[in-house]
């Protein structure tokens, strides 16, 4: 079974779909001078550069609104940063694969767990 299509994982996308959380993003990313909060690279629009702009969730929201919508939880981050944040919170045994901002990852994140960890998150 494909986790991304549990009712969990759709409503997760649709929350990045929303005006809301793409004014938040923008708001961060200026915030944030459109710079990576970890290696301090200049973010680039885009999703598909090493350094195009991830607007990170610190704490997993879990489809928690407050916290999916608190700015204090947010950071952002370049793709590559964003890459070894996700490994490394893999690594510790709990996953942030859903509350993410960038497809390209999304898909290889999914990918990945699909192939290595199926059946270690319960959703
Ligand atoms: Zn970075």
């Amino acid at each position: 079974m494909d986790k991304w299509r549990t009712p969990e994982a759709q409503a997760y996308r649709k929350l990045y779909q929303t005006k809301h959380w793409r004014h938040l993003r923008e708001q961060v990313l200026l915030r944030d001078l459109f710079t990576c909060q970890r290696c301090g690279c200049h973010l680039k629009r885009g999703k598909t550069q090493p350094q195009s702009a991830v607007v990170h969730h610190i704490k997993p929201h879990k489809g928690d609104l407050d916290l999916f919508h608190d700015a204090g939880n947010l950071q952002s981050v370049c793709w590559s940063c964003h890459s070894g944040v996700i490994q490394s919170e893999e690594a510790r045994g709990f996953s942030t694969e859903i509350g993410e901002d960038g497809w390209p990852l999304f898909k290889t994140i999914n990918q990945r767990l699909q192939s290595l960890t199926y059946g270690f998150f319960h959703h």
